[in-house]
């Protein structure tokens, strides 16, 4: 993601910030002296946002996308999330994440063993607490699954 120095006071139209793209400046408003910048999101959705908060990477979308809706994630952003598979020896994980790739990495970095990405499920991410029930008996501990063999997480997918 773009973070802007500090002293760089101009933030060039069409900058994509996060989920923002920057698309003009709208001037100062309220007491403080910050200017404001017209964003759109990539949900369309267009909001005028504190200059200080695009630099320093505060904001990086809109507040539906971020989805903190009294504290749960609002529909609109379980959609967005991903549903992954991995597998490491005879143990899968069935998670969801806006970013599988890089939340597989970190499952790699943080795991002496190979770490197998069995499938990534775009936009599914809805089903993973589905699969956690639907896989109960299997449970291993945290996401964690002993499941016979990844066929039956694939059929599940389509089920759930
Ligand atoms: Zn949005």
């Amino acid at each position: 993601m773009n973070i802007l120095p500090k002293k760089v006071k101009h933030i060039p139209k069409g900058m994509v910030i996060g989920s923002w793209t920057v698309l003009e400046y709208v001037g100062t408003k309220g007491k403080g002296r910050n200017g404001y910048w017209k964003c759109q999101c990539v949900c369309g959705n267009v909001k005028d946002v504190c200059a200080s908060l695009l630099r320093t990477g505060k904001s990086t979308q809109c507040q539906s996308c971020s989805g903190k809706q009294n504290g749960r994630l609002s529909l609109n952003a379980q959609a967005k999330r991903h549903l992954y598979i991995v597998s490491c020896g005879p143990y899968f994980k069935i998670g969801s994440s806006d970013n599988p790739d890089r939340r597989i990495d970190d499952l790699r970095t943080a795991n002496p063993f190979p770490i197998i990405t069995e499938c990534i499920y775009l936009d599914q991410g809805y089903k993973e607490p589905l699969l956690h029930a639907y896989f109960k008996q299997y449970h291993h501990w945290g996401e964690w699954y002993l499941i016979p063999t990844f066929n039956l997480i694939s059929e599940a997918v389509e089920l759930v």
